[in-house]
């Protein structure tokens, strides 16, 4: 279950936000500390667990805003996922800051995230578009997609989302998922679109 967390920094004012904190947060924490980067925003690709068990030790040491989808805001805070949380060594989280929706642009210093609401993993799932690098979440993984067998999971929405958010992207647009599923840890747009057999 071990997922990948991004921490995407913006150099004019050394503050960064973290995408999917859950496995080993001090980890976390040191790196952006090494880095002299202050973390000013935890945004969650959606709300299962493996990528929210982390939100409560970030949100602790610097106090970050919390961002996530509006159709996933509930599942954070939810008995199931701060029970999962706990088994996987993290906590329940704190609520969401601020709810998203499709097109919200989410500020780091002067670095604008976009945020792409791509349901079908889960109703709330979002994807990340940043200055060519694309933060797919358990929506798009390299060779393969999310599962949609999960409550709210639908795969024609999911392929939906891939074909109209994530393709028609630029095809040099870097693919950085969820989880190092796939034959390399990141792929290319463009790649994904001729070889990825799921979609
Ligand atoms: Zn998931
Ligand atoms: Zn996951």
């Amino acid at each position: 279950m071990e997922n990948f967390a991004y921490l995407i920094g913006d150099e004019a004012s050394q503050t960064c936000a973290i995408i999917d904190p859950a496995f080993d947060p001090r980890k976390i924490l040191a790196t952006a500390q090494t880095s002299g980067y202050t973390i000013t925003h935890v945004i969650n690709t959606h709300g299962h667990s493996d990528h929210t068990s982390g939100n409560a030790a970030i949100i602790e040491a610097t106090n970050a805003l919390l961002c996530i989808h509006r159709a996933d805001a509930d599942q954070v805070t939810r008995l199931l996922n701060r029970t999962i949380s706990r088994i996987l060594g993290g906590k329940g989280s704190p609520s969401p800051s601020r709810l998203l929706e499709d097109n919200d642009i989410i500020t780091i210093g002067k670095t604008q995230l976009q945020v792409l609401h791509t349901p079908g993993h889960t109703p709330g799932s979002i994807c990340i578009y940043a200055d060519g690098n694309i933060f797919t979440g358990d929506t798009l993984f390299v060779g393969a997609v999310g599962r949609t067998d999960l409550p709210g999971g639908s795969m024609q929405q999911l392929l939906k989302s891939v074909h109209e958010k994530i393709y028609t992207l630029p095809g040099g647009a870097i693919v950085w998922p969820g989880h190092d599923y796939g034959e390399s840890p990141s792929s290319t747009v463009s790649f994904e679109k001729q070889t990825n057999p799921f979609t």
